[in-house]
């Protein structure tokens, strides 16, 4: 029998369209290597190192942080887990970015979220974030057991700089100017797969059907 092959999923979608809580799953259900890039960046500016410093500054103020930065730690990160399957979560962001990785590591599939635009303010409004974890709350959807602390750690929740509505609007258009053109770039490839919706819990079943069938000739479930 063939040795299992690699297999390389990238998620796109606006800011709060779920992405996250999607990748989290599909990370789950494939055993694959979840590689956020938000979640990343945020551990590197927590632990004050030249790149968190440098990158900070632009997510404080809701900007895309500049490629070479974050093209230099998501290569770095992909280069540990050469053998295991992987899913990136929040990057590529942008048209270089996706050019840059595309020359290092061929992407079997892109899953694409369509969530509507008021869908998403409403949700992000109310989002509450562990920041040393990643892990995120929503007053709403999602309340922690002690309202302000993360379950696991009992520590503070915060609501992210970048979560704040002012925020949320840069945000999403910069999603629609930098990141959707980014369908086009992967549809032309032929791996680009669309999934519209509201609500993570009935997206999820289909995105992960869709993928149920298309792992196997990978290798996996892995
Ligand atoms: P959500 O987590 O709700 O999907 P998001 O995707 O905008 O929201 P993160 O992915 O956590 O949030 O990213 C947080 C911030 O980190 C972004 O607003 C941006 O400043 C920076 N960032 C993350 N990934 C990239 C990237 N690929 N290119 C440039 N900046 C990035
Ligand atoms: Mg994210």
């Amino acid at each position: 029998m063939a040795a299992p092959r690699m297999f390389k999923l990238c998620l796109l979608g606006a800011p709060g369209s779920g992405k996250g809580t999607i990748a989290s799953r599909i990370a789950r259900d494939f055993k694959l290597k979840h590689l956020a890039s938000g979640d990343l960046l945020r551990a590197q500016v927590l632990s004050k190192t030249e790149l968190g410093n440098s990158a900070n500054q632009f997510m404080q103020a809701g900007k895309l942080v500049p490629d070479e930065l974050v093209v230099g730690l998501m290569l770095a990160e992909l280069t540990k887990v050469r053998t295991t399957p992987w899913i990136l979560d929040g990057f590529p962001r942008t048209r270089e970015q996706a050019e840059v990785l595309h020359k290092e590591e061929k992407l079997d599939f892109v899953v694409s979220l369509e969530v509507p635009d008021d869908v998403i303010i409403d949700r992000i409004k109310g989002r509450w974030t562990h920041l040393p974890s990643g892990r995120i709350y929503h007053t709403e959807f999602k309340p922690p057991e002690v309202p302000g602390k993360d379950d696991i750690t009992g520590d503070d929740l915060v609501q992210r700089e970048d979560d704040k509505p002012e925020s949320v609007r840069k945000r999403l258009e910069m999603y629609r100017a930098k990141t959707h053109p980014l369908k086009e770039f992967y549809d032309v490839l032929g791996i680009l797969r669309v999934f519209h919706g509201t609500e993570s819990n009935v997206i999820y079943p289909r995105v992960h059907n869709f993928l149920k069938d298309l792992i196997p000739a990978y290798g996996g479930p892995f």
